[in-house]
């Protein structure tokens, strides 16, 4: 990686100002995904100092600073309460733990990366994103926004609203990319369904959940159905992992699946 201009700054601030005056500045997490690139940074600004690496718990929910590493979060006791870990299961599956030592939720948010394992199972839970200077936003209208986003990420939330949850990475080897990866959760008797890696960015099946809360009891017929419906409902699509109609079983398969294991059936 090559560097022009390396800035270890003290304040968001400062960060911030630098990002704002630079429009080539690059802002760096752990570092791991900024790594595989060739292009020269022009600025590169460290977060490191800016105490963005803990976590704290209250009542109604958990707050993680952007510098948070993947492992940290996958390790913490309250994470892997949520949803009877599912979302720690899902980092676990993150290639090695040296790799999720250093690569961070910051980046792994920011990113907004379609093969991501991570954006899945959060968009299942209710996930806000704070910023420095942009309003609170939720994770889900974060993902919907196009175009570059020159803010500062300095953590995310989780609510803790008790919900059973699922997670599923379809992947040729532990160490791939998903092909393609499935989180349902129940929280109060609402549904939530998102499908990554398809091969674009996770995504919310609305109008499948939307139907399904209206459904007092759903039977497994129904859920079966629920699974067809997310298929019709999302786009889906093919490149080297997989083709469009092998995704299109996986999906089918492990929404049901997963549907079926938070209803408990
Ligand atoms: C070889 C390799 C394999 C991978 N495999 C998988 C996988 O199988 N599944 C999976 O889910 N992920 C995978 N990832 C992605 C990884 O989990 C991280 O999401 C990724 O490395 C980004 O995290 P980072 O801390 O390294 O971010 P960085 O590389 O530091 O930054 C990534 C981007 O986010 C921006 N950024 C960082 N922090 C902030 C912030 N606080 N505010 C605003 N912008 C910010 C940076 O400017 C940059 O644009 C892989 C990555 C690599 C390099």
């Amino acid at each position: 990686m090559h560097v022009e201009a390396y800035h270890k700054v003290s304040t968001l601030e400062e960060a911030y100002e630098l990002l704002q005056t630079h429009d080539s500045a690059v802002l760096l997490g752990g570092g791991a995904w900024i790594r595989t690139g060739s292009k020269p940074i022009e600025h590169l600004i460290d977060l490191k100092e800016l105490g963005l690496n803990t976590i704290t718990e209250t009542d109604q929910s958990i707050i993680i600073g952007a510098m948070v590493s993947l492992r940290d979060m996958e390790t913490h006791q309250g994470i892997k309460q949520l949803g009877g870990g599912f979302l720690s299961e899902a980092l676990s599956q993150i290639l090695g733990v040296a790799f999720r030592n250093t690569a961070t939720i910051g980046g792994s948010v920011m990113g907004k990366y379609s093969f991501s394992d991570v954006l899945t199972p959060l968009l299942v839970l209710d996930v806000s994103l704070h910023f420095y200077h942009a309003k609170t936003m939720s994770l889900a209208s974060f993902l919907s926004q196009r175009g570059r986003f020159r803010d500062i990420l300095t953590a995310i939330s989780i609510d803790k609203t008790p919900c059973k949850a699922m997670f599923k990475k379809v992947s040729n080897t532990t160490l791939d990319f998903s092909i393609v990866n499935v989180a349902v959760s129940l929280v109060k008797g609402r549904h939530k369904i998102a499908v990554g890696a398809r091969p674009s960015i996770a995504v919310l099946a609305e109008s499948v959940m939307r139907w399904l809360d209206t459904i007092e009891k759903p039977s497994e017929m129904i859920l079966e159905e629920a699974g067809e419906r997310v298929v019709a409902d999302i786009k889906l699509g093919s490149n080297q992992r997989a083709k469009e109609a092998y995704r299109q079983q996986l999906v089918k398969t492990y929404v049901t699946r997963g549907l079926k294991e938070v209803h408990g059936l």
